[in-house]
């Protein structure tokens, strides 16, 4: 175990350091990954940004993505890197699973593991924990870390402050979530006055999607949109040709699920997807209701109340099946 006394003497001293993220890296993955490691190069350190998978377009323009290795096309470079490592910094997951095959490696590391998560129930292979449940992303915490806990506030240049807003704004879905306190509201403008150009993030995120995005986006809404009002809940399933047919890449899927909950009486929205390999849930609640213990106890998944994920090797109309017979068993929470 390192203590933060330890953890800042280490820091004092140039080192090899790893930053990695989950599975199929979402804005606050790359933003929290790609803020610590801007914030890490100006202090002389070795950082290398170290992502399972790749990522979508409209999260590859932060400051620091043409150094980012992707395990999947790197992976020798990334396995040796995450050998020789001091330190392996864990953003945005807390179970070596959500990495994919890298879990094994990073385990093995005698590297210092240093976990920065907001998600419930972490596992137990971290050296070093920042964990906040309660924080809207994980970039709210490296700016916590760098800030509270290292004090180098002077060190949130504009490239930190761009890649954090990105994170904040992306998982508290442009600041509209339960958990964007006032707190999150007075970081988010020091990051302005730091240099994030707020309405040009919001642009390169999202404004920029492909003509087949909304294509396959009108599609969803008109062809796979079921409502299922005695439950409020409202499924999107979506198959693999249709994938094929709107060209949709990675990235393409992510918000879809937030037009099912944007029925006025819609408590909880599924995004259900026919991938290569695998069937992948995509939930999304209002209020009180617990998206994640659905996928958690019948998905293999995890996340957050209000937004959560999980997967199935099932066939796309078993899983859609299995979800509507789960809902009898939420009614009550869900029709309050
Ligand atoms: P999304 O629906 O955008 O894929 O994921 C929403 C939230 O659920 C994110 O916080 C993500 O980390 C979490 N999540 C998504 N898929 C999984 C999964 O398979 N396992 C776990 N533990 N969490 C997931
Ligand atoms: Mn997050």
């Amino acid at each position: 175990m390192l203590d933060l006394a330890a953890l800042k003497n280490l820091l004092a001293q140039p080192q090899k350091i790893v930053i990695t993220t989950h599975h199929k890296p979402d804005g606050d993955a790359m933003g929290s990954s790609l803020g610590l490691y801007n914030y890490l190069i100006q202090q002389g350190h070795h950082a290398k940004v170290i992502t399972p998978t790749d990522y979508p377009d409209f999260l590859s323009w932060m400051p620091g993505n043409e150094e980012v290795i992707i395990f999947t096309e790197q992976t020798a470079q990334s396995a040796a890197l995450i050998a020789d490592a001091d330190l392996i910094f864990c953003l945005d997951f807390n179970a070596l699973g959500r990495i994919n095959e890298m879990g094994v490696l990073v385990g093995e590391s005698p590297a210092y593991k240093i976990m920065i998560d907001h998600h419930l129930e972490p596992e137990d292979f971290d050296d070093y924990r920042h964990w906040n449940i309660n924080a809207c992303a994980t970039a709210q915490l490296i700016y916590d870390f760098i800030v509270n806990e290292l004090h180098h506030s002077e060190l949130i240049n504009k490239d930190v402050a761009t890649c954090l807003y990105t994170g904040i704004m992306t998982d508290s879905a442009s600041f509209r979530l339960p958990n964007t306190t006032s707190a999150v509201h007075r970081i988010v403008a020091e990051l302005i006055d730091a240099g994030a150009v707020n309405w040009r993030i919001h642009e390169l995120v999202y404004n920029s999607a492909s003509e087949s995005r909304l294509r396959f986006l009108g599609h969803c809404l008109a062809n796979c949109l079921e409502v299922l009002p005695e439950y409020n809940t409202a499924i999107i399933a979506v198959g693999k040709h249709d994938l094929e047919k709107f060209d949709v890449d990675t990235g393409d899927t992510e918000g879809i699920v937030n037009y099912a909950l944007s029925i006025a009486s819609i408590r909880l929205a599924a995004f259900i997807v026919e991938r290569k390999d695998k069937v992948k849930l995509s939930l999304r609640s209002k209020g009180e209701f617990p998206a994640n213990e659905i996928v958690k106890k019948y998905f293999s998944g995890g996340g957050h109340r209000n937004a959560a994920g999980g997967h199935s090797n099932d066939s796309l109309e078993q899983v859609v099946q299995q979800f509507k017979l789960i809902l009898p068993e939420y009614k009550k929470l869900l029709i309050q």
